[in-house]
């Protein structure tokens, strides 16, 4: 650290993302990337017309995708906003609707306390309940912004809508944000409530269910206010947020629903027959509605089977957080990936770790 550094800024606790080795090559289950490539529409699009475009800046308003996911959310492009991965949407979510306070589970993604420490916002942690549900009284009236994922990372417990009813018409004065990361993967969306709430942000990405993590593509659907002040404040950093061939690749992505749609039956198929296959070596899984396991063994801790994993060519990720230091989160790869883990893990157990 600089002495130059803002004293305040020099405190934060930076958010970590799940590692990315390059010792060797892992069979890769650690970041819940889709294990399927981009659709072939996609490559065809990042042509050499687009590289050779490169010299000129990227459109703004990020008009052609806007339009392309309201057409497919039955929404209208005024209505979404297009960030750099939905980190940058929940980002400026937290600065611009943030003041009150943030409330958020102790268990959901990691990134949501970095970004309330950035903005030095009042936190209140609501615990889930035992069996990692959200209790939907702990939101009910609680008059600050809320922020719950639905499928919730890393359990993969979803919300019930009739609860998201009752939290955003209880806090008519604050955003609640739903953070849909996963919803592709067999959650209910909430994406229509915003028609009738003014409050409530739909938060998702192009990250999981579309292959494109790396291009870094999210995006947020809201009431036209809302979505008005978040592109002040990306007018006030960023106005060419989305690169040329991100925006290219998104909009071949969203060009290609029916190529996604088969891929994502696949992937479920494969949770499913991986879920059983955990659960009969003696792991309790929960019912996860996203492209991951959250799953713990009664002989072998979380972070033991993470080793013993990595040490077989198999990344996972593991929390260290109390409560879940006992889980591993798996990724769902292809099902000849989780034969792999599958045989893997029963060696493990058979081993005694
Ligand atoms: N929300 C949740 C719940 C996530 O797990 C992630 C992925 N780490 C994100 C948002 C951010 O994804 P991205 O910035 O790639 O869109």
């Amino acid at each position: 650290m600089s002495r130059f550094i803002n004293s305040r800024l020099g405190q934060l606790e930076e958010y970590v993302p799940g590692e990315q080795p390059r010792d060797m090559q892992y069979i890769k289950l650690n970041t819940n990337e889709f294990p399927y490539p981009p659709a072939p529409a996609v490559l065809e699009r990042i042509n050499t017309d687009e590289v050779a475009a490169l010299r000129l800046y990227s459109d703004p308003t990020v008009r052609t995708l806007r339009e392309k996911i309201a057409a497919h959310y039955q929404t209208s492009p005024e209505n979404v906003f297009v960030g750099n991965g939905s980190d940058e949407v929940l980002n400026f979510a937290f600065l611009v609707f943030g003041t009150d306070g943030v409330r958020f589970a102790d268990i959901t993604y990691g990134f949501y306390p970095v970004f309330a420490a950035l903005y030095d916002l009042p936190v209140a942690i609501a615990p889930l309940r035992q069996d990692f549900t959200v209790d939907p009284a702990d939101y009910i009236g609680c008059g600050q912004m809320v922020v719950l994922a639905s499928p919730n990372a890393p359990t993969g417990l979803c919300l019930q809508k009739a609860d998201v009813i009752k939290i955003l018409e209880s806090n008519p004065d604050h955003v609640v944000v739903i953070d849909e990361a996963y919803v592709d993967f067999g959650a209910e969306s909430m994406v229509d409530l915003t028609k009738t709430h003014e409050n409530l942000l739909v938060v998702s990405t192009f990250s999981k269910s579309r292959a494109l993590a790396g291009a870094r593509v999210g995006f947020g659907i809201g009431d036209a206010a809302l979505i008005r002040d978040l592109n002040r404040i990306k007018n006030t950093t960023n106005p060419y947020n989305i690169n040329r061939l991100s925006m290219a690749a998104a909009e071949a992505a969203m060009d290609s629903q029916s190529y996604y749609d088969e891929k994502i039956r696949e992937l479920k198929s494969t949770r499913e027959h991986t879920k059983e296959s955990l659960r009969e070596m003696g792991f309790f899984v929960t019912d996860s509605l996203a492209n991951f396991l959250f799953a713990a063994h009664e002989t072998i801790g979380g972070q033991a089977l993470y080793e013993a994993l990595k040490n077989r060519g198999i990344l996972v990720r593991h929390f260290s957080a109390p409560r879940i230091d006992g889980f591993v989160r798996i990724t769902i790869g292809t099902p000849q990936q989780m034969e792999i883990l599958l045989r893997q893990i029963k060696e493990i157990l058979e081993n005694g770790g």
